[in-house]
């Protein structure tokens, strides 16, 4: 569909640095609007990659591993949205979201696990990446993954709208608590805060510095202004339901994706890229008290490719880690399993465990909570469209192996690429006799 009848309300220049374009990367009530939205208008806009450009379509994982990460999720807006009163709720349908055409790839990657980590980096702790070339029908293939094809699942990474000044404090304050008295040291728990790196569109001096000290980072999805919500199915012909805080709503969109796993699990795991979307929006008034409406929700747009149902080849992971230790319902540990089952199984063919797990994280699978009740094992599932892949991977059919090159990894460096499960199982077990 052309665009060009619509007027544009955020144009983004691939030539200049990011932070020197009206951006913002934290959430914040007083971050300037950039232009004002009628509601039942039609709109677009143009979203940047979420690093702004740290990253880019090479053979050379450097830029992952040294990316800075209080520089990310460079957002377009925020847009007032005229009428909208605190209370409301504010209604964005996604219209139509496709690549920018002056930047036609998007990559995943795996952050060092020193520099951000991911769902598995205890096991894979390199920086890794694949990039995608997408053709003008919106198909990926990679020169770093071969033999495999999709179609595009574009959609939003973040759509979320400002917070109010109380929710602010509040929230700060709940995620600095966990910060405090989380238990395991070694994983981030919450990130607080953060001066260095903070970008607020056209908020200069004193305004700026209050932002940058005060304003929440980007990375979770929250339950008062949604944010990295990191959902698939918000895709073309979607309608997100977001409860508004402050006057205005201020509306931000950014982190599109080209794909994307349920999960994300790799972290840096979409198919990251630059886009432009058409959106309308409208109000549904005093809704939070109405509709009763408190969370964000949202009404899935049309995949764009569905794959019939018995083509996902699916594996069940469940809530006894790779070390045999048994957890009480952890669907968190039982996600993983599943992963890891998924590597062993698709490693036969010839790809590496870091193809695989950027593959779990970017192709467009299907992952449920099959049980969660069950104890005390939690059981989660796990679904592969074996019509991605140009060769059978079905259980039935003769494995072959075949040349499936590399990911790109930082040029020079030394590492595994292959995790031995079994070898951290049967050790475990020997140490615990
Ligand atoms: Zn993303």
């Amino acid at each position: 569909m052309s665009t060009d009848q619509y007027p544009c309300v955020f144009k983004v220049d691939l030539d200049k640095p990011a932070e020197h374009q009206p951006f913002h990367n934290r959430w914040h009530p007083e971050i300037p609007s950039v232009a004002t939205i009628q509601c039942g208008s039609v709109y677009t806009l143009e979203t940047i990659e979420w690093t702004g450009g740290q990253i880019g379509n090479t053979d050379d994982a450097k830029d992952v591993k040294t990316v800075d990460l209080s520089r990310i999720h460079y957002l377009s807006g925020p847009f007032e949205i005229e009428g909208a009163e605190v209370d409301d709720i504010l209604v964005v349908e996604l219209i139509d979201i496709q690549p920018l055409k002056r930047q036609p790839f998007c990559y995943t990657g795996v952050f060092a696990k020193e520099n951000g980590g991911g769902f598995l980096s205890s096991f894979y702790p390199e920086a890794a990446k694949i990039v995608y070339d997408i053709d003008e029908n919106n198909i990926a293939t990679s020169r770093h993954l071969p033999h495999v094809k999709f179609d595009g699942l574009i959609h939003p990474g973040i759509v979320g709208v400002a917070p109010s000044a109380e929710q602010l404090k509040e929230i700060n304050e709940r995620e600095l608590e966990l910060k405090r008295t989380a238990k395991n040291t070694e994983d981030v728990s919450a990130i607080g805060p953060l001066v260095k790196g903070a970008h607020a569109g056209q908020a200069k001096g004193e305004l700026f510095e209050r932002i940058a000290r005060e304003g929440l980072r980007t990375i979770p999805g929250r339950p008062e202004n949604a944010g990295n919500c990191d959902v698939k199915n918000i895709t073309a012909g979607s309608r997100t339901y977001l409860r508004v805080n402050v006057p205005g709503a201020k509306l931000s969109l950014g982190d599109a994706h080209f794909s994307m796993s349920d999960g994300e699990s790799s972290f840096c795991g979409a198919g990251e890229m630059s886009s432009i979307i058409t959106i309308r929006t409208s109000l549904i008034k005093n809704g939070v008290d109405r509709m009763k409406i408190t969370n964000p929700i949202f009404l899935p747009g049309k995949l764009q490719k569905e794959y019939p149902l018995n083509r996902y080849l699916t594996f069940e992971g469940f809530s006894v880690d790779e070390t045999g230790e048994q957890k009480y319902l952890c669907a968190n540990t039982a996600f993983k399993q599943a992963c890891i089952k998924a590597i062993e199984y698709l490693r036969k063919y010839g790809y590496n465990d870091y193809q695989i797990y950027m593959f779990l994280s970017s192709a467009p699978l299907e992952a449920h909570i099959a049980s969660i009740v069950d104890v005390p094992n939690a059981c989660c599932t796990l679904g592969i469209p074996m019509d991605i892949f140009d060769f059978d991977i079905s259980p039935e059919a003769e494995p072959v192996k075949l040349d499936m090159g590399n990911c790109a990894f930082v040029t020079g460096a030394d590492h595994e690429v292959t995790f031995d499960f079994d070898k951290l199982l049967k050790k475990t077990k020997l140490k615990n006799k």
